[in-house]
């Protein structure tokens, strides 16, 4: 009885807290508080991206937002119909001064999770040591109607939904490159700045897959939404 007692005055405590809560906790321990693409990655940050998925209004207001603080461009196009269907599909052409190898289709909470990557990126690569900022990426796409390894049966490919985006290079401001296929190993550097951006794309995506997974991803990171933060 007592036991139920302290429980109950503890939930009535943490009920009355909570306007105060609401108004003092900083915006990214703030479950109230939507997402911003500049909230440094954590399990706060993932359980607001989750949120969006089922929430696509809430998600387009994240993607003006950033638009509007100059950190993604991108424009809203008519949903997919068919075997592989998107409600609400974006088409990303940059990510602020980091220019693209080409635009590509995202769907709503890719392009948040794009966004966050691309910018915490910019942070992997100095505390990697590299000091010229990211300035292009290159890649292979991201909305393909397709199973798992292009097989005939088995599940649809993340691909399948533009929630898993292909990246091959990055490209610092400096002119050098860093490529997956080429510089996963060697020269150390470059493999440091990469295996820091592999990391960070665990960190913000829910899976990143690269060179170490198989021979499949030797070239290019897989960037996907399935998961909570598995890196292959
Ligand atoms: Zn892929």
């Amino acid at each position: 009885m007592r036991a139920l007692f302290a429980v109950a005055l503890l939930a009535v405590c943490g009920w009355l807290s909570l306007p105060w809560l609401k108004i003092h906790l900083p915006p990214q321990w703030n479950p109230f508080t939507p997402l911003n693409v500049t909230d440094p990655p954590g399990w706060m940050t993932r359980y607001k991206l989750k949120r969006l998925s089922n929430d696509p209004a809430a998600c387009m207001a994240v993607m003006r937002q950033a638009s509007e603080q100059r950190l993604v461009q991108f424009r809203a196009v008519p949903p997919m119909q068919g075997d592989c269907p998107i409600e609400q599909p974006l088409r990303i052409s940059g990510y602020g001064d980091v220019t693209l190898s080409s635009s590509f289709l995202a769907s709503c909470p890719m392009a948040v999770t794009s966004t966050l990557f691309v910018i915490n990126s910019q942070n992997a690569l100095r505390q990697a040591g590299i000091t010229s900022p990211l300035k292009r990426i290159s890649h292979v796409g991201s909305y393909a109607c397709r199973n798992i390894y292009h097989r005939q049966e088995g599940r649809l490919s993340e691909h399948g939904s533009a929630d898993a985006w292909d990246v091959t290079g990055f490209q610092l401001a400096n002119g050098r490159w860093l490529e997956v296929g080429k510089n996963w190993q060697q020269p150390e550097d470059a493999a440091a700045g990469l295996h820091a951006l592999w990391r960070n794309g665990c960190a913000t995506f829910g899976n990143a897959l690269g060179p170490d997974y198989n021979a499949a991803h030797a070239s290019h990171f897989h960037l996907g939404m399935r998961g909570t933060g598995y890196c292959r």
